[in-house]
């Protein structure tokens, strides 16, 4: 600023990094951050508040980082996590990580110590090449070390997360950055919203056609909805489209209620069925990945000649598995739109294919209705979710969180979603420990109420959140089926007093800790008890833990992927 007076430079406006950062957002209509205060962040989630942003501070940034993730997944635009250096900044990896796994954009902001410290490797406070050791575990990694580029930089972070396959980016903040002052004119010219984020990209005609004369040529064809399918928010088209053609289909956890799980089409009770039989199986956002035993084996009735049509964003995730017949390269909402176009004189799959699979449908229902009626005390999985079954089929917008093994499993198949995007959990990973920052985000972005069915381990990763509930006072119930440990309470241990590796202290009094907390904590140990207590919490909205006690015998290894596990041939002592 040489040469001006310095009255000039009084009566000059000056913005700074911290401002420069909160604009940016802003202006791309970015209004919440999922934050874990600290060095040298502190202020930014001060100010993003003072400016209007909803800023959610939580107790773990791993937790804060899951709530983005999946804000991210709710609403196709990043979600904000803010964390400090080093220790807060590896934290909230892990859900960077998971972001970029389950194809959702997030962007993960972290404070870092001064550039000339870290390179020399000086031992800064909390020093840690953080650019560096992000790079591999997301989609994109940039740092911004000038005022003048947090625009440019921010755009670029919003672009990389939404675009194409949407996923993890990290953004590094350093410290100084922040503090960094510039002309507030000039720094509002620098900042950049972003124009068309995630634009539409279109199948080539030849692969439409192509896709047509596969799916004309089938005679037991069947689609899978996944997730993908669920965050491009095509809601109406995919279901056009799936009741045009007649196919019959199922969904992956996440994308169910995408079409109401009662449709009649949905093939999801005659899976085994299904899978096996069907000649020609068309994925939706979805991939055939470990979830789907890699369309490989048994399971899928091997050795077998079907072929596969695949409508992904991602060139890349074609024959990733399975050779892919009929590859659609594109968004869902442009090749559905493209398909539904060349439905004209479309004959719907016969009869004796869809009729099997309704009566398999019928039959597994009916074996399962009675089972989902059962008031035994302890309660068993199929007892307590028979009625959760029955509270979420009244209250459809009511979205549900759910983690654990065994509760997982049984949870994924018993409660029907009649609703798009209103079943959260585990992801791709079926990683434990997103709960609590999942229930948060989804109350935080929707308003909807949530409840979160969780098995006590999983409960255990993400539990002191209760307090971010409650001092946020967001209508989020948390259900823990406690059955005293992971997978089974029961476990012992023979050669010393220790307890078991995978047991608990016996029903452990969880909704103490919601009580701690100023919310309602109950204890559940009959159907009645648990029914009475989530529909209190749902009319309600008030933060809520319901304790259900659940049999330490019921639950299996694993839940349903017990084969993961690997087999010792060493005898047991
Ligand atoms: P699921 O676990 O439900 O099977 P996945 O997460 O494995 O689903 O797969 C989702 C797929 O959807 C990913 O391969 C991703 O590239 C793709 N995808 C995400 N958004 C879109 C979109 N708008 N259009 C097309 N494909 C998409
Ligand atoms: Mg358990």
């Amino acid at each position: 600023m040489a040469g001006e007076t310095a009255e000039a430079i009084e009566t000059q406006e000056l913005t700074d990094g911290f401002h420069l950062v909160i604009d940016a957002l802003k202006l791309n209509d970015i209004n919440t951050i999922y934050h874990v205060p600290g060095i040298p962040v502190t202020d930014l989630g001060r100010m993003a508040q003072a400016e209007g942003m909803r800023v959610i501070s939580f107790r773990h940034e791993s937790n804060a980082g899951n709530a983005a993730a999946i804000a991210g997944y709710l609403t196709q635009k990043p979600g904000v996590c803010l964390t400090v250096s080093a220790p807060g900044f590896l934290n909230g990896l892990v859900s960077l990580s998971h972001a970029t796994v389950n194809c959702w954009p997030m962007i993960l902001i972290s404070g870092s110590s001064e550039r000339e410290i870290v390179d020399l490797q000086q031992g800064d406070y909390e020093e840690m090449d953080q650019l560096a050791i992000a790079k591999p575990l997301c989609k994109a990694a940039y740092r911004i070390l000038h005022a003048r580029d947090i625009g440019i930089g921010i755009a670029r972070a919003i672009r990389a997360a939404v675009s194409g396959r949407p996923g993890g980016v990290y953004l590094d903040v350093p410290a100084n950055l922040l503090g960094q002052v510039m002309d507030a004119a000039e720094g509002a010219a620098s900042l950049v919203k972003v124009v068309d984020p995630a634009p539409a990209q279109f199948p080539s005609p030849k692969a439409i056609d192509r896709a047509v004369e596969v799916l004309k040529g089938a005679s037991k064809p069947l689609i899978i909805l996944g997730k993908g399918a669920a965050y491009a928010q095509c809601d109406d088209l995919v279901r056009q489209f799936v009741e045009t053609s007649g196919i019959p289909y199922i969904a992956m956890s996440m994308a169910k209620g995408l079409l109401p799980d009662g449709h009649p089409q949905y093939a999801g009770a005659a899976r085994s069925l299904v899978l096996k039989e069907s000649d020609c199986v068309m994925l939706i956002g979805a991939r055939l990945n470990w979830l789907l035993s890699h369309g490989k084996g048994k399971q899928w009735g091997e050795p077998h000649s079907k072929k596969f049509v695949h409508i992904d964003i991602d060139p890349k995730e074609m024959d990733s598995n399975q050779p892919i017949d009929a590859p659609l390269v594109g968004d869902i909402e442009s090749c559905l739109t493209a398909l539904t176009a060349r439905m004209d004189g479309w004959k719907k799959p016969d009869a004796e294919w869809t009729g099997a699979i309704s009566e398999k449908v019928a039959s597994n229902v009916a074996k399962m209705a009675p089972r989902l009626q059962n008031n035994a005390v302890p309660m068993n999985f199929q007892g307590a979710l028979g009625r959760l079954k029955k509270i979420f089929a009244d209250n459809p917008d009511t979205i549900l969180v759910n983690e654990g093994a065994n509760t997982l499993d049984f949870a994924r198949s018993i409660i029907d979603m009649s609703k798009p995007r209103k079943r959260l959990d585990v992801g791709t990973w079926g990683v434990m420990g997103v709960g609590m920052g999942t229930a948060i985000a989804a109350a935080v972005e929707t308003g909807n109420p949530v409840v979160a069915v969780e098995g006590d381990s999983a409960f255990g990763f993400s539990g002191m959140e209760v307090e971010t509930i409650c001092r946020y006072n967001l209508p989020v119930c948390v259900v823990i089926f406690n059955n005293s440990g992971i997978y089974r309470g029961t476990d012992t241990n023979a050669t010393s007093a220790d307890p078991a590796t995978t047991v608990f202290v016996p029903e452990a009094k969880y909704d103490m800790m919601m009580q701690a907390f100023g919310g309602v904590g109950i204890t559940a140990t009959s159907p009645d008890d648990l029914e009475r207590a989530v529909r209190d919490a749902i009319a309600s909205g008030k933060p809520t833990l319901v304790n259900a006690i659940i049999d330490p015998e019921a639950g299996t290894e694993s839940g349903r992927i017990g084969n993961l596990n690997p087999q010792s041939v060493v005898k047991k002592k």
